[in-house]
């Protein structure tokens, strides 16, 4: 048994993988032999991730506000708390809050043989977040 009290700090999600002002709280951080990464991700109003994949795929679960995803090639879908919602692995994806709203996700995935949980890709550009439907 290994208890972390709540001494972890808060960090920013660096811009070259979100648009916007993100916060991310640690969950968990594997050591081997284990894999469950896990972050609360907190995005303001209009932030999001860029695209991006999953070796082994991910899950989020919606614990506050309203959020925005989307898989590639498909349209952008409304999330709310208590909504999850999993990531295919090697899914191009994006995920973040709605333009006027807060949103906050729990987010689970494995890391590979490397210690990765994810490969980036391009910013998701104004025009691609503009797409999203009324909420
Ligand atoms: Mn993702």
């Amino acid at each position: 048994m290994q208890i972390t009290r709540n001494s972890t700090e808060t960090t920013p999600g660096p811009s070259d993988w979100f648009t916007g002002t993100v916060y991310i709280d640690t969950v968990a951080t594997p050591s081997e032999p284990y894999r469950l990464q896990a972050a609360s991700v907190h995005f303001t109003p209009g932030a999001r991730t860029a695209w991006h994949t999953h070796p082994n795929g991910q899950t989020i679960y919606v614990t506050e506000g309203v959020g925005l995803c989307q898989r590639r090639g498909a349209p952008i879908e409304v999330i709310r708390p208590g909504d999850r919602v999993f990531f295919e692995p090697g899914e191009d994806h994006w995920h973040g809050a709605a333009p006027d709203r807060f949103m906050t996700h729990l987010a689970m995935h494995q890391v590979d043989d490397q210690g990765s949980a994810v490969t980036w890709g391009e910013h998701v550009t104004d025009e691609e977040y503009d797409a999203a439907p009324a909420r």
